[in-house]
């Protein structure tokens, strides 16, 4: 049994890896920025603090006598949000920094940084047929605009960190989270929790059409959040120090996935594409030798199995919310 800091727990990712780690027989101290009532998961059997963290002492008094720490906090969104706020998501750079300190003066013996694919060298993904990104394929540096390059500073961070102080650090780069009790409206949304959002919403007000963020060709990988978890456990109890992907390797094209949903929800909605919305990269997909050949594991939730959960979460949520405003 060990004593774990959890940042970011009021968060999607950090709600579930809080419940998990209580499962597990761990004491788990959970902090978020936001109140408590905001939180998308509160566990009683948790310490549930709500502090800032990227006040250093903050970091310091959350990181006190813990064994290990794992950083999921951060200023994010999908890409409506990250592409209109590239200052506050580079200011996540702070949480990273303090809670990096804190761990080195705590004593702390682990740490796992929550990184992403968007610190992939843009310029690898300019097709829709994305072989899959190899975690090689980070550098030369061109990184996402802001939320990217504070992800792949932070990445670098983590490994100094172990060469200079000796902190055993893990870094995850996570491909496109998703699942029930995740954000999935109010702009900070990603593509699944969105359009989930948006065929549940035309189901309910028997609307016949769905507005689309660029020309739906665009392709992604999604990763449900289950396989993130037990993907991020494994990670952290390896002694693998160099980033690694926690992805699917399932690509689709956001057209696909429509259909995907369409199909869980019963309906058939027509497409209207909105070419002026961002977009971000035309192909992403996670290659993913690295963590089948270190960890002997990958992903393997199906997108049709995930999407079915998420996609009846959602449906469960804006109903609530209609009745509401009815
Ligand atoms: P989330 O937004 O649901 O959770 C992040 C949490 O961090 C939020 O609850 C937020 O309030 C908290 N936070 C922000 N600033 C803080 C501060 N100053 N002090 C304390 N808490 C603060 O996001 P998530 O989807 O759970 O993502 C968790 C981590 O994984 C993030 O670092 C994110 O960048 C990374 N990630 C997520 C995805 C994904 O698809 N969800 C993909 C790649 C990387």
């Amino acid at each position: 049994m060990k004593k774990i800091l959890v940042a970011g727990a009021g968060g999607f990712i950090g709600g579930y890896l809080t419940k998990e780690l209580i499962s597990l027989g761990h004491i788990v101290i959970a902090v978020d920025i936001k109140p408590l009532s905001d939180w998308y998961q509160v566990h009683s059997a948790a310490t549930n603090y709500s502090r800032d963290l990227t006040v250093l002492d903050e970091c310091k008094k959350s990181a006190a006598n813990v064994d290990e720490i794992y950083n999921l906090a951060a200023d994010m969104g999908g890409m409506g949000f990250i592409e209109n706020n590239k200052a506050a998501c580079m200011l996540s750079v702070l949480i990273n920094t303090h809670l990096l300190v804190a761990a080195r003066d705590s004593g702390a013996s682990k740490f796992f940084f929550a990184s992403s694919a968007c610190v992939y060298n843009a310029t690898m993904q300019n097709s829709t047929d994305n072989p899959g990104l190899k975690e090689s394929d980070a550098y030369p540096a061109m990184p996402e605009d802001g939320y990217g390059w504070e992800k792949l500073f932070s990445e670098r961070m983590c490994r100094h960190f172990y060469e200079d102080y000796g902190l055993e650090t893990r870094v995850a780069r996570y491909h496109n989270v998703y699942g029930p009790l995740g954000t999935w409206d109010g702009g900070r949304e990603k593509a699944p929790a969105a359009l989930s959002r948006k065929i549940a919403t035309a189901k309910k007000l028997e609307s016949n059409s769905i507005e689309i963020w660029g020309d739906g060709q665009q392709t992604r990988s999604f990763t449900y959040i289950d396989d993130c978890i037990a993907g991020t456990l494994r990670l952290m109890e390896s002694e693998v120090r160099e980033p690694l992907n926690i992805g699917s390797d399932q690509m689709v094209s956001i057209n696909e996935m429509v259909e995907i949903l369409e199909n869980i929800a019963q309906i058939k909605l027509t497409k209207e594409y909105d070419l002026s919305a961002p977009k971000g990269v035309r192909g992403r997909n996670s290659d993913n030798s690295k963590i089948k050949e270190l960890l002997g594991w990958s992903p393997s939730i199906s997108l049709e199995a995930g999407l079915g959960e998420t996609y009846r979460w959602i449906e469960s949520q804006v109903l609530i919310a209609q009745s509401g405003n009815s």
